[in-house]
């Protein structure tokens, strides 16, 4: 999920330091550069974010070209030596690569009986490695045609004058400024300096020079390709007031609504979906990764309750081994917020096998999963920086009610129109995250459309507070979770469905009756006698039913950002993680 950067022009210290704060979000285990001046290598590394690589630079700076890279690590411990660029064995070329290397075990053991040396762990010191000697399009197509797995790669030598680069499956796009290139993981590292881009295809390879840039194709030939203009707002948000890009993006939640209410309520919006006839389907699967996973077990409510076709929701890293049904007469809806995830397009690939309709749900459209789908719909949610999605899942939620009301032809703005979501009581939920911040785990319990909310506000607040926290059906406790229970354990009870209010009400009561204590997240009204069970209220605002999970998110959003703050975390880096999965 590493981030890679190559640029050719002034300032290249600057420029490339500029891109990878650009790039930041796919990962900030370790960060370095490499700039080549005068037939030789200036190499700075630095272990964690890039402002250590930036504390670590003096001011001089250069004019010519360099590469880049902020790490994600898949392979090798997070350590100066397994930090990118990597270097060829004479020290000559240097690479840095984004991806997993497959093969790349045969690859090293090869290296090794002719008496290549290898200073760390990583499956990227291995590519550097089979370039001693030379650096050539000839020699980046003989190297690539030896390499199973993902790469997006950005090479140079010391001699070189060119920065060469090769991609499968990872992203990668080149362009030119005015006076200067780029080729880099993401064209927002670009957007400020060019006014089109180069989007690199699998097998595709080549080279940018001050002479211009050069593309081949698999079989080694030029490839003409028509530039894309760039006309997506990269404007980078900041935090504003706010000490954190994830309360920001939470408190943008009404932002988002008014985007999408502004974006849907255009005709083009559908222009794409025109020709489209969901009653040709009689299999609808949603897939996606994480939360957006959880926005489309929302979306299998929707679709269900308005059409008359089966829907099931996968796990896109699981979907291949499900031996689903899948063929012409199935639509796959894939959810990501980069469009980037490698689960998800590995998915819709494989889909693509049998025939299926595929549509997108992407916070980024000139993204690899866009680019892949038959169909592409906006989820309008602007830049979301910090690495938990928030305002994101709302957005994905949002779209697709309208999407299942869109397929009947049901007014599809109007309820949206008429709506503003609560932000919480702030009073009430700061106190709680106070209390919790201390426990080891934490239990999440709910019945149908609020199960799912349970799900995604464990994996909000497992993903930044690093407390244990597993979410359960209400009913399914007895039949063995209930075990875990002990005295003080805290279980958040969320209630919004009337129609089961007492069942979970129940279910919560036997986990009292256990030692555990509860706390209730609803909007339902309820009456002393039941109060008394729970240690901690949070009210939510009563809305419309397919809005309730949207928004009783946002309360349990906050509670998991309020947790990790009183942990002394950073809510928008969390450890380990990387905000695009671009590996499978
Ligand atoms: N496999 C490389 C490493 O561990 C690159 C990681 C990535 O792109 O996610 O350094």
């Amino acid at each position: 999920m590493c981030g890679i950067v190559g640029y050719i022009g002034n300032n290249v210290k600057e420029n490339l330091i500029k891109g990878l704060e650009k790039l930041e979000y796919r990962g900030y285990d370790s960060a370095g550069m490499v700039i080549s001046n005068n037939n030789e290598f200036i190499v700075e590394k630095a272990v964690g974010e890039v402002e250590k690589l930036k504390k670590k630079l003096n001011d001089k700076d250069y004019t010519g070209l360099g590469i880049a890279h902020t790490r994600w690590a898949t392979h090798g411990e997070i350590s100066i030596n397994n930090c990118h660029p990597h270097f060829s064995s004479d020290g000559n070329v240097a690479l840095v690569h984004n991806g997993i290397i497959e093969n790349f075990e045969n690859l090293k053991s090869y290296l090794e009986k002719n008496e290549k040396y290898f200073y760390g762990q990583t499956d990227s010191e291995v590519i550097a490695k089979m370039f001693d000697g030379e650096l050539s399009l000839n020699k980046i197509k003989d190297v690539i045609d030896k390499l199973k797995g993902a790469y997006a790669l950005a090479i140079i030598s010391k001699k070189n004058d060119e920065i060469f680069f090769a991609k499968n499956k990872s992203p990668l796009y080149v362009a030119k400024g005015d006076d200067c290139f780029y080729v880099a993981s993401d064209p927002s590292v670009f957007s400020e300096r060019c006014q089109e881009f180069y989007s690199i295809e699998d097998g595709e390879y080549g080279c940018i020079s001050v002479q211009g840039i050069e593309i081949y194709n698999k079989e080694g030939k030029i490839n003409e390709k028509i530039a894309k203009e760039i006309d997506f707002d990269f404007t980078t948000s900041n935090k504003e007031q706010y000490n954190h890009f994830m309360l920001k993006e939470i408190n943008e939640s009404n932002k988002v609504l008014e985007n999408i209410i502004a974006f849907y309520e255009k005709e083009e919006a559908f222009e794409n979906l025109k020709s489209f006839d969901v009653k040709k389907y009689n299999r609808i699967y949603l897939v996606g990764c994480g939360t957006a996973y959880h926005a489309g077990l929302i979306g299998e409510k929707y679709f269900k309750e308005r059409l008359n076709i089966d829907c099931f929701t996968r796990k896109a890293s699981e979907f291949i081994y499900q031996n689903d049904i899948i063929n012409e007469n199935s639509l796959c809806i894939f959810i990501s917020q980069s469009g980037e995830t490698a689960d998800t397009i590995s998915a819709l690939e494989y889909v693509k096998n049998f025939n299926a309709t595929t549509l997108s749900l992407v916070n980024v459209t000139y993204s690899t999963l866009a680019s892949k789908s038959d169909y592409v719909l906006n989820i309008c949610a602007g830049q979301e920086k910090a690495v938990a999605s928030t305002k994101a899942y709302l957005a994905q939620c949002l779209v697709l009610l309208i999407l299942a009301k869109y397929f009947i032809k049901e007014d599809f703005l109007s309820v949206l129109k008429d709506f503003q979501f609560d932000y919480g009581n702030d009073d009430l939920i700061i106190p709680l995250a106070k209390h919790l911040h201390n426990h080891e785990k934490i239990f999440f319990i709910g019945r149908g459309f609020d199960y799912i909310t349970a799900l995604e506000a464990s994996l909000k607040l497992k993903e930044i507070s690093y407390i244990f926290s597993c979410a359960e059906c209400s009913g399914e406790l007895k039949h063995g979770s209930l075990a875990l229970i002990d005295n003080g354990l805290p279980v958040i009870v969320i209630a919004n469905d009337e129609s089961c209010f007492a069942k979970t009400l129940n279910n919560a009561y036997e986990v009292k009756s256990r030692g555990g204590e509860l706390i209730l997240f609803s909007s339902i009204d309820i009456d002393k006698e039941i109060e008394n069970n729970f240690k901690y209220i949070i009210p939510i605002n009563k809305c419309k039913d397919d809005l309730m999970p949207i928004q009783t998110i946002i309360s349990l959003q906050k509670l998991a950002y309020y947790v990790a703050v009183e942990r002394n975390l950073n809510p928008d880096k969390p450890r380990n993680l990387a905000k695009s999965v671009t590996v499978e």
